[in-house]
């Protein structure tokens, strides 16, 4: 079982490395959210520690992501807040737990166990708009069921669109949700990746689904809902 770890305190860090190795864990560790993004993006992780406060993007927002992603990898949130408030907020983001700290290792594990027993979630393993196609478990897209060569990064950018469907998405929010980054009004990054995204995705189809939004955004197109 593959297990991350992402909390930037070195030593809580290293005593959890420690912890779950020696219960047969492969275990590992970022200690900041920028890092943990990345190694969730390339990871294929069981389960995810995630602590709230940390340098960089904090743990609402990997969960925000990570879960607008389509990734259902469980998720332990680690933290020291102790407000119901943030206990109702980390579930309702599709948290699996909750664990305050200080904690004892003996109830994280049991904890962690007790989560990696439950079937997984299967819901919304694909999500479809017209003829397009995405297979969120193996990261595959289709369109009139001809395989799309996506990038990575591609693939998180159409799948948000897809997801919000019929919704107008600024660029702002597509930069903070795919590239977790303040673009502070630069957003061209966003362009540049939309259009080589349509040039793969409408550009070799007749009917076309992404929509320039002048001055906005962009929004895919869901006809059924026209
Ligand atoms: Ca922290």
């Amino acid at each position: 079982m593959k297990l991350l770890i992402v909390e930037d305190e070195v030593k809580t860090a290293s005593f959890l490395k420690r912890g779950f190795s020696e219960a047969g864990f492969v275990v590992s560790v970022a200690f900041d959210g920028v890092d943990g993004m990345r190694q969730i993006q390339t990871g294929g992780f069981d389960l995810i520690v995630l602590d709230i406060m940390l340098p960089g993007t904090d743990g609402w927002h990997i969960l925000t992501w990570l879960r607008e992603a389509g990734l259902q990898t469980p998720v332990l949130i680690l933290t020291a807040r102790d407000e119901v408030r943030d206990r109702v907020k980390g579930l309702e983001l599709g948290a699996d737990d909750y664990l305050v700290k200080p904690f004892a290792f003996s109830e994280l594990l049991a904890r962690v166990r007790t989560i990696l027993r439950r079937p997984p979630v299967r819901e919304a393993s694909t999500l479809r708009v017209a003829d397009l196609e995405l297979d969120m478990d193996g990261h595959r897209a289709t369109r009139a069921g001809q395989r799309l060569d996506l990038t990575g990064r591609e693939f998180t950018l159409l799948s948000l669109l897809v997801r919000h469907a019929g919704e107008v998405l600024t660029r702002t929010l597509i930069a903070q949700s795919v590239w977790n980054m303040n673009f502070d009004g630069d957003t061209n990054v966003v362009d540049v990746n939309l259009r080589r995204l349509r040039s793969k995705v409408d550009d070799p189809f007749p009917r076309k689904l992404l929509r320039t939004v002048r001055g906005v955004g962009y929004v895919l197109e869901n006809p059924e809902r026209n």
